[in-house]
Formats: C-alpha cells, sequence, structure tokens
C-alpha cells in the first residue's frame, strides 16, 4: 500500500494487534490507525417540504443530496452542518434536532460516521445553489428525485416515516464485532 513511518520514514509492514491487520513500523511503535471521517447532513424544512441540491461535483454528479458534508478538525458537527448549508443552499438554518447517526462502511478510503440533523430555513430566508449545486428545490418526502446517496435515502425515510423518530435505533452491528484497539 506504500505508506511510511511518520517517525522513522521506513516502509510499514502489515501486524496483527488486537485482532485486527494494520500497517506499522518495523523500527518503533508508530501504527497507521484507520479512523473514519465525520460528516453532518441537515434535513431541511421549508415551504412545507425538504430541501435538496443537485450536485455540481462528483460524486453524484447530477444527482441530488441533503446539504452536508464532512466536518473539520476545529468545527462541532451542529456548526459544521450550518456552514455546509450556507455554502451549498445559501440559506441561514438553523437545527432543530438530531436525527441521529449513521455508518457508511468504505474499504479503499476513510469510512463515514453521518450525523443527521433537522433544521429550518430561519424565517425570511430563501435558498439558493452554491457553487457545488446545480440547482436547489424542495421536494415532499414521498416525491423525491434520484438521491447521490445511500445514506441520505436512508436519512430521509427515518425522517419520513412515523413522523420523526426521536433517534436512529442502533446501527446494524456487524458479525463479530473487533475487539477495541488500543494505541
Ligand atoms: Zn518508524
Amino acid at each position: 500500500m506504500g505508506h511510511f513511518c511518520v517517525n522513522c520514514g521506513a516502509a510499514l509492514v502489515l501486524r496483527t494487534l488486537d485482532g485486527r491487520e494494520v500497517e506499522a513500523c518495523p523500527n518503533d511503535d508508530f501504527v497507521l490507525w484507520r479512523d473514519p471521517k465525520v460528516a453532518a447532513a441537515v434535513v431541511v424544512e421549508s415551504q412545507g417540504g425538504i430541501v435538496l441540491g443537485r450536485r455540481a461535483i462528483e460524486p453524484g454528479y447530477g444527482l441530488w443530496c441533503l446539504p452536508g458534508g464532512f466536518v473539520n478538525h476545529d468545527e462541532d458537527p451542529a456548526s459544521a452542518a450550518i456552514r455546509e448549508c450556507r455554502e451549498e443552499i445559501n440559506a441561514d438554518v438553523e437545527l432543530t434536532a438530531l436525527l441521529g447517526t449513521y455508518h457508511v462502511a468504505k474499504r479503499s478510503v476513510s469510512s463515514i460516521i453521518g450525523i443527521a440533523y433537522r433544521g429550518r430555513v430561519v424565517d425570511g430566508g430563501s435558498i439558493s445553489p452554491g457553487p457545488e449545486m446545480l440547482e436547489v428545490a424542495v421536494f415532499t418526502p414521498d416525491a423525491l428525485p434520484p438521491l447521490a446517496f445511500p445514506s441520505h435515502r436512508e436519512v430521509l425515510a427515518r425522517f419520513a416515516g412515523a413522523g420523526v423518530p426521536p433517534a436512529f435505533p442502533p446501527s446494524r452491528a456487524q458479525e463479530s464485532p473487533k475487539p477495541p484497539r488500543t494505541r
């Protein structure tokens, strides 16, 4: 995989730690732990529907998504959610509830832990497409356009079903959970 130690520059080698295979330095204690990235998404309510943006970038060019994106290192997830709404749908949004969390498993790149919020456009606010969107529009939950991400479809399905649930049920647990890691 071509990764190198941040301490000594040596090529990392595979080692089994706590029952999982990791890349580690042959000379010192550096281990390349793979951590998930954190993303936030918002179900923004407006004009009796939900605001979606049609993507002007990959992945998912031309498809629709909830406003959202990755949480920066120095950001609270709620602040990131509000920032992404400003950037993507040009709206001042206030968050009204935490809908829950979701997990997007990936192999070659970092998996994603998503945090889904419910929000609404602040009174008198308008929506318009930011630079990463071709257009923005309001949809009812029973007439959604093609979505870019299955995770957003799941968030919307849970939002639409049975009113607004207080929180997601626990994620589907993986079989044979790995033991907790130690650093
Ligand atoms: Zn090293």
